[in-house]
């Protein structure tokens, strides 16, 4: 499914990220960029080590920020680590930081000049964020993102499971 926004497009497809050829894919990591099981642990098993070095001497990435590296052996270019928040029950600004992550996502995408990326859903996996909230986040970050000038020409979700697709999907017809 594909949506024009403003000339630009958003598209979401079920998937692996890791597979994705786009100028870089998001990472769905924790604040102290060690590597974990989900996405995490795909992105840095199919990148090889190099991408776990370049997360060493960062050092770390604050909760609702993100921080560059390269892709290792991955068709992207860079692998940008969002650190989305753990949902604690809603009253621990975690809407403010899952929409952080995202949107400090797509401004180190637009300072690198990027014209395609690909987000997974953060936080909705292990960190255990209600998925309906997750997704209206998410997509309406990325839609304010595409409307403002940007380099960004395509913004993928990739989604692993029928279920996370099937809301963002209806996440984004509510929207469109
Ligand atoms: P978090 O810790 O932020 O919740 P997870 O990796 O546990 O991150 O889950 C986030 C989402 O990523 C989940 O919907 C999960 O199904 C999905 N996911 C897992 N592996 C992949 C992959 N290879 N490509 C895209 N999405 C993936």
């Amino acid at each position: 499914m594909k949506v024009d926004i403003k000339g630009r497009t958003l598209a979401l497809v079920r998937g692996d990220i890791t597979l994705q050829a786009v100028d870089a894919i998001v990472n769905a990591a924790n604040a102290g960029l060690r590597g974990g099981g989900g996405v995490d642990g795909a992105i840095h098993r199919a990148g090889g080590p190099e991408i776990m070095e370049e997360c060493r001497r960062i050092g770390g990435c604050p909760t609702g920020t993100a921080c560059v590296t390269g892709a290792g052996k991955l068709r992207a270019r860079h692998v940008i680590h969002a650190v989305g928040p753990r949902w604690k029950g809603g009253d621990r600004g975690e809407a403010g930081l899952l929409a952080g992550a995202y949107r400090s996502s797509l401004e180190a995408a637009a300072k690198l000049g990027l014209a395609s990326m690909a987000f997974p859903s953060l936080s909705t996996g292990a960190y255990g964020y209600p998925l309906e909230q997750a997704a209206a986040i998410a997509i309406a970050t990325v839609t304010d993102f595409l409307k403002g000038g940007t380099s960004l020409q395509q913004v993928t979700f990739v989604l692993f499971d029928q279920e996370t697709f099937a809301v963002f999907e209806q996440e984004l017809n509510e929207r469109a």
